[in-house]
């Protein structure tokens, strides 16, 4: 897929990886649908996109929601002409043990904790993927999709819901790669490592320091290295079903 002109939509594009994403793909010609909660944060990424030479508009919407988005995947057709990508990036954490016993006391991961988390990063992913592939279909001009899933896709320690969330996004888009190939969408995903973002920012500093010295590039990678991915999967018309992992080498 040629980018220029292309419409793309990044959920989460408010800040972090979806922001970076955004005006990565702009820098390429690519018209731009950021998709978040909080509209101050978007009108500074629809900046970003208008300084690297393209355009966008803002669509707030709560990626669990599905009322919202469909809402908001109809509008993205109507007001930009179209639809030939979607980036699912938007996501939380909930961090905590499944359980901790301690001294006779008990600890567990709330409904609340997983519920929260699998809302947006599971169901929020089916939601817009399912919409975004309703209006490619619609055009009949065919388009691509990209889960972000993660590293701690393989199961990591204090993150039993996002793991799931995590691996379940991944298997969605082989998912989607056989079942829609037939409307010419295809479907990847892109599973960081560890990368520097307003996410990342909020872990304790001796816990990050731990991570990176175990990461054989030595250092976080950046959003910019997330874009560039973003984009060879984009460009790529022979990119199907597959998850593409940037993450220095890093294993759990
Ligand atoms: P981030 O800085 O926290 O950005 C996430 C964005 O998603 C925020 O703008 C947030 O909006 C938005 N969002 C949250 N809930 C939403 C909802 N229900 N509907 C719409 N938007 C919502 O995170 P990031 O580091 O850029 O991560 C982006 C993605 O990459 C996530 O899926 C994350 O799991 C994945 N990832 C990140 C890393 C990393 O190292 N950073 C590694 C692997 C995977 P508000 O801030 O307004 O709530």
């Amino acid at each position: 897929m040629k980018l220029q002109n292309k419409v793309i939509a990044i959920t989460g594009s408010g800040q972090g990886l979806g922001r970076a994403m955004a005006v990565h793909l702009a820098k390429e010609g690519a018209q731009i649908a950021i998709i978040d909660l909080n509209q101050e944060h978007m009108e500074e990424t629809r900046a970003q996109v208008e300084a690297a030479g393209s355009q966008a508009s803002v669509f707030v919407c709560n990626v669990a929601d599905e009322a919202q988005v469909e809402a908001t995947f109809q509008a993205i057709s109507e007001q930009m002409g179209g639809l030939h990508g979607l980036i699912n990036n938007a996501g939380i954490l909930r961090d905590g043990l499944l359980i901790k016993a301690k001294d006779g006391e008990v600890k567990k991961m709330s409904l609340a904790q997983w519920q929260a988390v699998i809302d947006v990063n599971l169901t929020g992913v089916f939601l817009c993927g399912r919409e975004a592939a309703e209006q490619m279909i619609k055009t009949n001009e065919g388009g691509c999709i990209i889960n972000i899933s993660s590293i701690a896709r393989a199961g990591n320690f204090g993150q039993t819901n996002y793991s799931a969330a995590k691996a379940g996004v991944a298997a969605m888009a082989v998912t989607w790669a056989k079942e829609l190939a037939r409307y010419k969408i295809r479907a990847n995903a892109i599973a960081p490592g560890f990368i520097a973002t307003e996410m990342t920012a909020g872990m304790k500093p001796e816990a990050l320091e731990k991570i990176c010295a175990g990461i054989p590039a030595g250092r976080m990678g950046t959003p910019d290295e997330i874009g560039d991915a973003a984009v060879f999967l984009l460009a790529n018309d022979y990119m199907s079903g597959r998850i593409i992992e940037v993450d220095g080498g890093l294993r759990l």
